[in-house]
């Protein structure tokens, strides 16, 4: 059943994500010092295209670690043990953000959500005010819920914070947003950033990043959570201001590279790319749903996310067969999904180096895998993003070919 492994592997994961060909190139480096001129040189420059990517001009302390370090990081350097934080429940990445949080000694809170919507804004404006002695010390949110294809709206939730006069830090993982979608630190008000280098930025797994306001420094310098190889007050003392111990020297090659081709292209132009590529997916999906079939595990037409789509399977129908198929036999791979998600959802991950007819093959894969197992369905979704795909006024599409 298994196909001659011929021509290119379409990789649709939401993460790690593609690597463009050139930045693979610029990784292929001789190993430098990583105190040396060159390398500072280097490191500079892309430190200062990381922040102008996250709209900061604020510090930025990078780790030689998955986004799980950053997360790690920021709770030890921002947290000290009893502190009271409120999680806003989205999905996996937030259920697995508030057990870290646990683990360190944090009275973690939870405004429970239905992973399908997200949360209700009006209920985290109720928590805040119910909050009279203003014990939360930090609101931790994902601003992308990779695990289901929702995007919630930070900026509305800087405005509640501010309008409840909470003074609680906001947490927020943007490491499935930003360089895909809009997330703008310093404008969204966000004290601290987490991201990563596997996703939107299309780089190998191994770095990430945590960007810090000024006023969650100054809660830094009395953090009193034990801390060592992540400690920032550590970093500030290093050349870099930034890591402890080796520096991961052959990503900042591929680093460079990324952030000029994202330059290069437009960072505004990258955005309506990937609102282009993930309509285009919606519009496969809910074409599909007709005859019930698989639809959109994101039902809040205002929080879908233009980096990942979760599909929902019909109740007693195998995600995990689909996906099995469209590896085997397309060698197209995409997401499982994730924790009680697993067998119910499959994902498509459509940031980073994509584009058209990258994302018709893959939903071609999926259609027919579809076919393949019996899964009910409305077929001719392929279709429907190709009209989407082709229609003159694109956002981002300046002039019609
Ligand atoms: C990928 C991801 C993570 C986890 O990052 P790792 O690099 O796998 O440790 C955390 N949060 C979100 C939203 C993610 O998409």
């Amino acid at each position: 059943m298994k196909q001659p492994p011929r021509g290119r592997n379409f990789f649709f994961g939401p993460g790690p994500t593609n690597i463009p060909d050139s930045v693979l190139a610029a990784i292929a480096h001789a190993t430098i010092d990583f105190n040396d001129a060159d390398f500072l040189a280097l490191y500079e420059s892309c430190v200062a295209g990381l922040k102008r990517l996250l709209g900061t001009e604020q510090h930025v302390f990078l780790y030689t670690a998955s986004g799980h370090g950053a997360w790690e990081a920021t709770f030890a350097n921002l947290c000290t043990p009893g502190d009271r934080i409120l999680m806003v429940e989205s999905g996996y990445f937030s259920d697995d953000w508030a057990k870290m949080g646990r683990k360190f000694g944090l009275t973690v809170e939870t405004l429970a959500a239905d992973w399908r919507r997200g949360a209700e804004f009006g209920e985290l404006s109720r928590m805040l005010a119910a909050d009279t002695g203003k014990t939360f010390r930090a609101l931790c949110i994902v601003h992308n819920e990779t695990s289901t294809g929702v995007c919630l709206p930070l900026e509305e939730v800087r405005r509640l914070l501010d309008e409840t006069g909470h003074p609680a830090l906001l947490f927020a993982d943007a490491i499935s947003s930003f360089g895909s979608m809009e997330c703008w630190m310093d404008a969204w008000g966000i004290d601290a950033l987490v991201g990563g280098s596997q996703k939107g930025l299309m780089l190998p797994t191994g770095m990430s990043f945590t960007a810090v306001s000024e006023k969650a420094m100054a809660v830094h310098e009395n953090a009193g959570l034990p801390r060592y190889y992540f400690d920032w007050t550590e970093m500030l003392r290093r050349r870099q201001k930034s890591f402890c111990g080796t520096l991961p020297v052959a990503l900042f090659f591929g680093l460079k590279e990324a952030l000029r081709l994202i330059e290069e292209e437009g960072l505004m132009a990258v955005f309506a790319r990937h609102h282009r590529l993930g309509e285009g997916v919606r519009r496969a999906v809910r074409h599909w749903s007709g005859n019930e079939g698989p639809e959109l595990f994101c039902t809040d037409p205002a929080r879908v996310s233009d980096s990942v789509t979760a599909i929902r399977m019909p109740d007693g129908h195998d995600a995990e067969a689909v996906r099995e198929t469209a590896l085997r036999r397309f060698n197209v791979a995409l997401g499982s999904g994730l924790g009680p998600l697993r067998g119910k959802v499959f994902r498509i991950g459509h940031l980073g180096d994509l584009n058209e007819p990258m994302v018709l093959g893959a939903l071609g894969a999926v259609e027919m895998s579809l076919g393949i197992n019996g899964v009910p369905h409305s077929p001719g979704g392929v279709d429907a993003a190709m009209a989407w795909f082709a229609e003159e006024r694109q956002p981002g599409i300046t002039a019609a070919h």
